[in-house]
């Protein structure tokens, strides 16, 4: 991509009453726009961190046997009300509204009932379980604190995938599964060492829920870490009965502050029950189907690593989800751009994503839109450089310019 097609540009100061990081990060760099609180648009560069984690997160629940599908995020009542949910008292993060004649929508802020509903077309057999349809959606709801950018919208994007089993074996055995799988996202995304599986409260059907925790000085939740274990407890179920049940003393665990980036939960038959979603068994008999629902937040997973890897200078994305692995900076005239155009050419064509500055820009403002942008690797192109056969390199951290061959650059990008 060229940097002067790019229709957005990069600014030295947020919106003043942006008061999270990342969103002011973000917004600085080009990468979103903000409409209100909670509220963001995602702009091309923005888009790609998004898709980028999208796909790592695709890849994982296709692995699992997962069935990516589009709900509406129109919502009709009366399944809610089957739940009971469609009641403010229960729900309050609900976004509502009417057709023109008059009857009642909701704006889907989670698709249990919906999918439930529509999972009765589709399951009647034992023959027909299990089977795990997710999707990537945005999601509606008025949250009543949203400051904290992209890590608590009131539109915002989530990954919900349902697991619709025969019975608690067959259910217990798909939650381990994506549980292993969600580690594999985290560590994809270069969250791995940061964050850990939580046990939470389980609601009726579950003793626990699990929680995938990312320690986090902006976290709004409370979780004690054994790092040995590698697994947590969040304070909503960290009492004596718990520790015990896991063989965890008080002073094996550290006190930490967390962002929740991803949930596992057993549902039981809580909705198959309202919503009369049952299945003929092997025996013949009629059964309720056993579900789980299971969340990821991209674009709070955006939000954090935005927050988590910046540093003064600004943005610094993993390489996975960076929105390109090269910013290419041209200085000088016929001879540079000749030059720069032919390795943006040969590099994009090897596959090596490049974001290439051919704007007439000072260089100095171009190494400074490098670095607020976070892109892992800034490569320079100049008349000096070109005549000495060399490229500057520059990782965005870790490690200082290095001035390198053609064949060491190119060696160094695959
Ligand atoms: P929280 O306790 O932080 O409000 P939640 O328990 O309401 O989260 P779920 O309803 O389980 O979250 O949603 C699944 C996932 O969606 C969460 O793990 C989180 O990653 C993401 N998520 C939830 N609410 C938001 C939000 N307002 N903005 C961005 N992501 C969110
Ligand atoms: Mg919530």
């Amino acid at each position: 991509m060229r940097v002067s097609q790019l229709f957005t540009k990069t600014s030295k100061t947020a919106p003043g009453d942006e008061v999270s990081k990342n969103a002011q990060l973000l917004i600085r760099a080009g990468f979103i726009h903000k409409e209100m609180a909670g509220v963001y648009d995602y702009l091309p560069l923005g888009k790609i961190v998004l898709n980028k984690v999208i796909d790592v997160i695709r890849e994982e629940m296709d692995a699992i046997g997962g069935n990516e599908l589009s709900l509406t995020a129109l919502q009709q009542k009366d399944v809610w009300e089957a739940s009971g949910r469609w009641d403010d008292k229960v729900m309050d993060v609900w976004f509502k509204t009417k057709l023109a004649n008059g009857s009642e929508l909701g704006l889907a802020p989670t698709h249990e009932e919906p999918l439930t509903k529509l999972m009765k077309s589709f399951i009647s057999s034992y023959k027909d379980l299990p089977v795990y349809p997710y999707q990537f959606q945005i999601k509606f709801r008025n949250e009543l604190r949203s400051k904290s950018g992209l890590m608590r919208g009131r539109e915002f994007w989530m990954k919900d995938l349902y697991s619709f089993s025969r019975d608690q074996a067959e259910h217990d055995a798909f939650y381990e599964r994506i549980s292993e799988a969600y580690d594999r996202v985290y560590a994809r995304l270069g969250l791995g060492d940061i964050t850990f599986k939580t046990f939470a409260s389980g609601g009726s059907f579950a003793k626990y829920s699990h929680e995938f925790q990312t320690l986090s000085s902006v976290g709004e939740d409370k979780i004690y870490v054994h790092k040995g274990k590698n697994i947590a407890i969040n304070e909503e179920v960290y009492n004596d009965e718990v520790l015990a049940s896991l063989g965890i003393t008080k002073d094996e665990l550290v006190e930490e502050t967390a962002v929740e980036v991803g949930n596992i939960f057993t549902l039981g038959t809580k909705y198959s029950d309202a919503l009369n979603l049952n299945f003929t068994d092997e025996d013949g008999v009629s059964k309720p189907v056993v579900m789980g629902s299971y969340g990821i937040g991209p674009s709070r997973v955006m939000g954090l690593i935005a927050e988590h890897f910046s540093d003064d200078k600004g943005l610094v994305w993993p390489e996975n989800v960076a929105p390109a692995k090269v910013y290419l900076v041209r200085i000088g005239a016929e001879q540079a751009i000749a030059h720069a155009d032919e390795l943006y050419d040969e590099l994009m064509a090897k596959g090596v994503d490049v974001l290439y500055d051919d704007r007439d820009e000072r260089p100095g403002t171009k190494f400074a839109d490098a670095e607020l942008m976070g892109i892992p690797y800034r490569v320079t192109v100049s008349d000096r450089l070109i005549e000495a056969g060399q490229y500057e390199f520059t990782p965005r951290t870790g490690g200082d310019t290095t001035l390198l061959t053609r064949d060491e650059l190119l060696d160094k990008l695959n």
